[in-house]
């Protein structure tokens, strides 16, 4: 992480005024992929502080922007975004976290699960009910910072994959934030992160289309020296075919990912459809082309010694987070009939 502060990275999503460099969402799928492409844990880790910094960046108040974003942009702060809770994943309106209005702030109560940069982060964007009454109509996106009385963080997760990524528990006891740390408005915290995870989840197919490119790149390497039945494994037709499968399949993901990204650059309003679209697609796409990696280094594949197994392992991850597939293609789907219903 230091060394993508030091190489300016953070400044990428970050809008000049706040020394950022003022990047799109392009210019942030481009990082991620890059870094995917070696180690999906630090494009994650990487992805989740732009994830955490958007309901900042879009809602923010002008005060609270001058107080974090300069230090995001300088990689000083990590920040991190807590949705998710034990009985809250999917069904993500269930969340039973307070935050209760007192004079001056918030208190707030409860336990986020699966939190990535989890403990590692500065900044967190909390997602808790200021009115219990209103379900996730009653939700607000509250800043908490690390060093708060009351907040503290439990489990860290043992994970399949991306393994040197934090995923912590948060845990909030009477945890007492300001109140100019609620950022947008009382009862728009589930709106508000709808909207967030349309911008980000080109982040997260970009994820997936680095580290099946980074997968590819190996078979391809390792299936030119490996040498059985006297030839190179890549002369024969079978494995030649596999290969040209998985580099076609990338490269439609990268190329739907690349105009979804330009699409949200371009200012248009709509794209939860395109974006969630663009996650599955590269997600499955890199579960695929990680497994049939594996399958061209055959036993080697499946050694610790090469990088392959990890990338098979880190592939997972991509169509369960920032919405599983299910329920991303429900997403789709509601959108399509939506649609329909328009033009009837
Ligand atoms: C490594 C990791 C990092 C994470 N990072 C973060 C983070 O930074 N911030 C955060 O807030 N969260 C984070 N999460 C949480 C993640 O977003 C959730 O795990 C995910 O949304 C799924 O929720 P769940 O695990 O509770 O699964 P469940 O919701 O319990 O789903 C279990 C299964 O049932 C299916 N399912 C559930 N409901 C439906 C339905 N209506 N239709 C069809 N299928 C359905 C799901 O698709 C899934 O296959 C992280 C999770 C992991 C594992």
């Amino acid at each position: 992480m230091k060394d993508l502060a030091n190489s300016d990275l953070f400044r990428i999503f970050i809008p000049e005024e706040y020394e950022g460099l003022g990047g799109g969402c392009l210019d942030l799928c481009l990082v991620v992929e890059e870094l995917s492409r070696v180690c999906s844990s630090v494009a994650i880790s990487y992805a989740a502080t732009a994830l955490g910094s958007f309901p900042l960046l879009e809602y923010g108040t002008e005060a609270q922007k001058q107080k974090y974003l300069p230090a995001i942009a300088d990689g000083k702060k990590l920040t991190a975004f807590a949705l998710t809770e034990p009985t809250a994943g999917s069904d993500a309106g269930a969340i039973k976290t307070t935050a209760e209005r007192v004079e001056g702030g918030y208190i707030i109560n409860g336990t986020k699960q699966f939190i990535t940069n989890g403990g590692e982060a500065e900044i967190y964007t909390v997602i808790a009910l200021t009115d219990k009454t209103r379900g996730a109509r009653g939700a607000s996106a509250l800043l908490v910072e690390k060093d708060t009385p009351g907040f503290s963080f439990g489990k860290k997760e043992k994970k399949l994959g991306i393994r040197a990524s934090s995923t912590r528990e948060l845990i909030f006891r009477n945890c007492l934030v300001p109140e100019e740390n609620l950022i947008g408005k009382e009862g728009l915290g589930f709106i508000m992160t709808l909207r967030v995870f349309d911008w980000t989840r080109p982040g997260i197919a970009a994820q997936a289309v680095g580290l099946a490119q980074g997968a590819l790149e190996a078979a391809v390497d390792y299936a030119r020296q490996r040498i059985q039945f006297g030839h190179p494994i890549i002369s024969q037709p079978v494995v030649q075919n596999m290969l040209a499968d998985m580099a076609i399949e990338l490269e439609a993901a990268r190329a739907l990912n690349y105009a979804v990204a330009r699409t949200i650059d371009s200012g248009a309003k709509h794209f939860t459809e395109e974006s969630a679209m663009a996650k599955v697609f590269a997600s499955d796409m890199a579960m695929k082309v990680t497994t049939d990696a594996v399958q061209i280094f055959g036993g080697a594949g499946y050694m610790r010694d090469y990088p392959i197994e990890k990338m098979m392992r880190d592939a997972k991850i991509i169509q369960i987070y920032e919405g599983t597939n299910q329920i991303l293609r429900s997403t789709v789907a509601f959108e399509l009939r939506k649609r329909k219903a328009k033009r009837e």
